[in-house]
């Protein structure tokens, strides 16, 4: 029975807007996995050191993959597009976490679930919404009310097909 899962993905090096719809791709072609919704891409200025902005967007995945088996596969994907951990929160070419994956707690050294971030973060929240407002925490938290407590400040949606700037 299939699992419905969130993922957050973003990028502020390089083509943001590029590694998004190959990240996109990627997410699609997963065994197991299929795709059922993207959001739009939102801007958002970064957390931590100094550094370009961010495009963000979320992904809702239909995936029979187990948690641990669907974290590689992200990181793969990340690998795939050369991504550099060289400081916390630092610059990156492409994060996925995995936001949700339905209604489970997950604490485990290398994966926790909900993301640690999701409850407080515009660009998680905003995108989230948009293809999943129906969304609930194990803790019995919705996604509508945590919305409510979280302003768009630094993040702006971005128009379908508008150019790059
Ligand atoms: P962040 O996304 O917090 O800015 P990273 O992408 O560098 O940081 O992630 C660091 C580690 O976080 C990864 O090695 C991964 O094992 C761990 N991790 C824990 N929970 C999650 C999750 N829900 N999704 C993705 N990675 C996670
Ligand atoms: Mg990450």
């Amino acid at each position: 029975m299939p699992v419905t899962c969130a993922i957050g993905l973003g990028s502020n090096l390089g083509d943001p807007r590029a590694q998004l719809a190959r990240a996109f791709e990627g997410l699609s072609a997963l065994p197991g996995t299929r795709l059922v919704a993207r959001s739009s891409l939102y801007q958002s200025v970064a957390v931590g050191p100094t550094q370009p902005d961010y495009l963000n967007a979320c992904a809702l995945l239909h995936t029979s993959l187990e948690p641990l088996a669907l974290l590689d596969q992200l990181q793969a994907i990340e690998q795939a597009h050369k991504r550099e951990r060289l400081t916390h929160w630092g610059p990156r070419t492409l994060d996925l976490d995995l936001l949700l994956y339905g209604n489970q707690r997950i604490d485990l050294p290398r994966l926790t679930v909900p993301h640690a971030y999701l409850c407080e973060r515009n660009f998680v929240l905003y995108p989230l919404h948009e293809i999943y407002p129906q969304a609930c925490l194990p803790d019995g938290r919705t996604l509508a009310s945590l919305l409510e407590q979280c302003t768009m400040k630094g993040l702006s949606r971005l128009e379908t097909d508008a150019p790059d700037s």
